[in-house]
């Protein structure tokens, strides 16, 4: 399977914003962004960042869309193909409900993982049921009314016991009951629920020309 292997953290100097790809390491000093925000490479600490054109501008938020969510460039195209396919909320509304709606992005919003990655991982090792059958499929689409329950072992790992102490709030679409090991996708996350760090209108601007 194709994988990206360059640093996560030159990702988001290259693109110029925290791409939340490394868990606890993002929110504290060490986070290589906020220690040097420059463009990573031999002369990045002494080049500047360029005035962008349109289609330079829409491309760095497609990238930034991808990288946060960990998609590969042809599925990602694939999620924009069939959110612009319908028609009955707009394509990047839809499209960021897509991206939402997988099964590793479900994990992290329960604060089940520090990263996209982590949660990725989880799901890989077959660690997580939905609706009582083992999925290991990170791209697996959750629908409203799906039960979450998790492998004995799961929930005493120690690095989801450490997320699990952090107490992240957990969007309204979803819910978590530790106590049954269970969790529940209540609805279709709402456009306003999902804070994201780039912009999905672009990227509707980018795959439309
Ligand atoms: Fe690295 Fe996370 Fe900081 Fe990005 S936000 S530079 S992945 S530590």
């Amino acid at each position: 399977m194709a994988r990206y292997t360059e640093s996560s953290c030159k990702k988001c100097r290259r693109y110029g914003s925290k791409l939340f790809l490394k868990g606890d390491r993002c929110l504290g000093e060490k986070c290589a962004f906020q220690k040097r925000p420059n463009i990573p490479g031999q002369h990045g600490p002494t080049s500047r960042r360029g005035k962008l054109t349109d289609y330079g501008s829409h491309l760095i938020e497609k990238q930034k869309a991808r990288f946060h969510y960990g998609i590969m460039e042809s599925q990602f195209s694939r999620y924009y193909g069939e959110a612009s396919r319908q028609r009955k909320i707009p394509t990047g509304d839809r499209l960021l409900q897509l991206l939402e709606l997988r099964l590793d992005n479900v994990i992290y919003r329960l604060g089940l993982a520090s990263s996209r990655p982590f949660a990725r991982q989880m799901v890989l090792h077959r660690k997580v049921k939905v609706n009582n059958r083992y999925v290991n499929i990170p791209s697996f689409r959750v629908k409203p009314s799906d039960i979450i329950t998790f492998k004995e072992d799961f929930l005493s790992n120690v690095y989801v016991k450490s997320s699990l102490e952090r107490g992240e709030s957990i969007p309204t679409w979803l819910s978590l009951n530790i106590t049954d090991k269970k969790a529940e996708v209540l609805s279709l996350p709402s456009k306003e629920e999902i804070k994201t760090p780039f912009n999905e209108q672009f990227i509707v601007e980018f795959y439309s020309k």
